[in-house]
């Protein structure tokens, strides 16, 4: 199990000193700050909480993967949030985007799309939506699983500590792992609901599904208007919740687990800085991403980043590896590793149970689908999704990376 604690050893006082450059008066009234406290402004997201004179209190003894693990069995969180991306559902088997191989983007030169992101956007889809169902056919949500790391943040909202779970995904995994609606933010949107883009009238899951599974383009019956999955396209707003909750959320937050995300689609990953000082932060990913840029986006843009090995460190820290083995390895560390993988055995198993027809129906629909389309390149495509089942070839990247 490939992990790894952030010590803070001493490095030059370049942080410090860049920090102080950043503050001067030179830059307080540049273009870039007024841009950023626009953006800052309209996102309701105020960067750090006012409470300064809490600041600086050292909450874990060691900023260690096990500083966090005493801290937590001190009972020193209680208002976790959590953020993910794509890394916590690759091991369900749902493809990657970025992945050479294995990535949609990849996949999708059958559809003849003028380029690969037109399947997802706005504009685009008005004109010529069949490729987009057809892809959201092979993808529908239903046919995967939720992960390790998805029933670990269904224990914590089970024990009361769950404040809020910021996703990044649009398969729907969390609320098959029964996260309630209360406590998700899905800021790229879901699969879970649809609206006309002409009424705005919503439409089920299960009417979209069986709109897609017999291939037709969902079409609204009281205007005619094209039905969509409420994922968030190129050319959309993401969903109002995000833009209100996080400015409460993340205030109170005293644990901040972020994991499976590049953090590097905005403004998903800008949160990481709307924490309070005293908030540790927790990074479960395959790569210590999210460091603090350097140069003039610093502090001015996207806020200073995470802290792994600045000097002055109080509070981040990086477990490097698959987010499964993490959430594994921190439940084992915190008592509550075999109820975890009870939960996921007993899950999958009524999972199954359950799909078991709908997924046999939905083979032969696919079945039939292959044969009729002569640009299909199904083989290779099953192939690599069963080895992503097989392998959990987890990718830290986003699904919705480029979106
Ligand atoms: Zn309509």
């Amino acid at each position: 199990m490939a992990s790894k604690d952030d010590k803070n050893d001493e490095k030059p006082k370049t942080g410090s000193d860049e920090k102080q450059e950043e503050h001067s008066p030179d830059h307080s009234d540049s273009l870039m700050d007024k841009i950023a406290h626009f953006f800052s402004d309209k996102l309701h997201l105020t960067s750090q909480t006012s409470d300064e004179e809490d600041s600086g209190r050292q909450v874990l003894n060691h900023v260690t993967i096990q500083g966090v693990i005493d801290a937590w069995k001190r009972g020193l969180f209680k208002n976790i949030v959590t953020m993910v991306g794509a890394g916590i559902s690759t091991s369900a088997g749902i493809p990657d985007f970025r992945s050479p191989t294995s990535g949609l983007y990849s996949n999708l030169q059958k559809y003849n799309l003028p380029y690969p992101e037109a399947i997802f956007e706005i504009d685009y889809f008005r004109e010529n939506p069949q490729p987009f169902f057809k892809l959201a056919k092979e993808l529908y949500p239903g046919t995967f699983k939720p992960t390790p790391s998805h029933y670990f943040v269904k224990i914590l909202q089970d024990k009361g500590l769950l404040l809020r779970h910021y996703s990044q995904n649009i398969d729907t995994l969390e609320r098959i792992a029964g996260i309630d609606d209360e406590k998700l933010v899905e800021a790229h949107g879901t699969f879970y609901t649809n609206h006309c883009i002409d009424c705005q009238k919503e439409y089920a899951m299960e009417w979209m599904k069986d709109e897609i599974f017999k291939d037709s383009v969902p079409t609204c019956p009281e205007c005619n208007g094209l039905v969509k999955p409420d994922i968030v396209f190129f050319g959309e707003n993401l969903p109002e919740r995000f833009y209100v909750l996080p400015h409460r959320d993340f205030k109170q937050c005293d644990l901040l687990i972020i994991m499976g995300t590049s953090l590097t689609v905005q403004p998903f990953a800008s949160l990481v800085d709307f924490v309070s000082d005293n908030c540790v932060r927790l990074l479960i990913n395959r790569d210590k991403v999210g460091k603090t840029t350097s140069g003039f986006l610093r502090g001015v843009f996207f806020g200073e980043g995470l802290c792994f090995d600045l000097p002055g460190n109080r509070r981040d820290v990086a477990y490097e590896g698959d987010c499964d083995d993490g959430c594994l390895f921190l439940a084992d560390q915190l008592g509550f590793g075999d109820a975890l993988r009870e939960m996921v055995k007993t899950e999958h198993e009524r999972i199954d149970k359950e799909s078991g027809k709908t997924n046999s129906d939905q083979k032969e629909s696919k079945e039939e689908e292959s044969s009729k389309d002569s640009l299909d390149d199904r083989p290779e495509e099953e192939q690599s999704k069963e080895k992503l089942l097989k392998e959990s070839d987890g990718k830290d990247s986003d699904v919705k990376s480029s979106i």
